[in-house]
Parts: structure tokens; sequence; C-alpha cells
């Protein structure tokens, strides 16, 4: 599908199909090598550090920090013009690796404490950080 006019939905793979699953619940599901403990997030096949294609999925705690941000002017997809400017947060996630997400706030500080949620739109979710506490 290529529809300009509707926000793009997620087409989960086998391999990304428990991300997706943890998704509709609102949690943040992570795979976690099952030969050496290392977390990783996207969904992908093998193992950064012991190349593994063993997979344990455990739930993340959507808790982070704030590593990099930006405001997004021009909207990457066409369906998403209303919306723009918008800003958009890279996460630091205390299980290590890094998410990106929609972010709700005042202008966020690197460094900052955040927590995740999912919000529900047309299509699909967003992933949206917010500072931890408020
Ligand atoms: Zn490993």
């Amino acid at each position: 599908m290529n529809d300009i006019a509707n926000k793009p939905a997620p087409t989960p793979s086998e391999m990304s199909q428990p991300f997706w699953d943890g998704v509709e619940q609102g949690e943040l599901r992570m795979q976690t090598c099952s030969e050496c403990g290392t977390p990783r997030h996207y969904p992908r096949l093998l193992c950064s550090v012991c190349y593994s294609d063993g997979v344990v999925w455990k739930t993340a705690s959507r808790q982070g920090k704030v590593h990099s941000w930006t405001v997004a002017h021009h909207p990457y997809h066409p369906a998403f013009v209303t919306e723009v400017p918008y800003t958009l947060v890279v996460i630091d996630l205390d299980e290590g690796p890094r998410a990106i997400g929609r972010w709700d706030g005042d202008t966020p500080v690197i460094g900052q404490p955040v927590t995740g949620h999912f919000v529900a739109r047309e299509g699909g979710s967003d992933l949206v950080f917010a500072a931890s506490g408020i």
C-alpha cells in the first residue's frame, strides 16, 4: 500500500511480530540475546555482540534519557503534513539500546529522564516520550 492520504501502517514480519504484539498491549518489547544477554532494538536476526540468532523477548521499562532531538518541519510522509512541526527524540533506554519516538512537552534537554508510552493513531501507534514524573 502506498496511499499518500493515509498514515503508514506497520507491516510486521515473523521476526518483528512479538514487538508489534507488545505495541498492541502498550508494551515496548525488546529482543534479548539468549546466549550473551545483550538487548537489541529494533528487532533483527542476529546479536551484534556474539552473532547468535537465539532470542528471548522481554518487556522494556520505557524509561530512559534524551540522547538527541530534532524538530521536523517537513513531514516524512504526506499524511503527517497537518502535524508539522513536531519534535522527534532519540532516547537511550535504561536497558541499553536507543529508540526513536515523538516528543510530548517543552523543549527536550539532553540527558533528561523520560518515560515512553504508545499513542494510538490512524493505522497504528506512535511511541511518544515525555519528561518523567510529569
Ligand atoms: Zn549475543
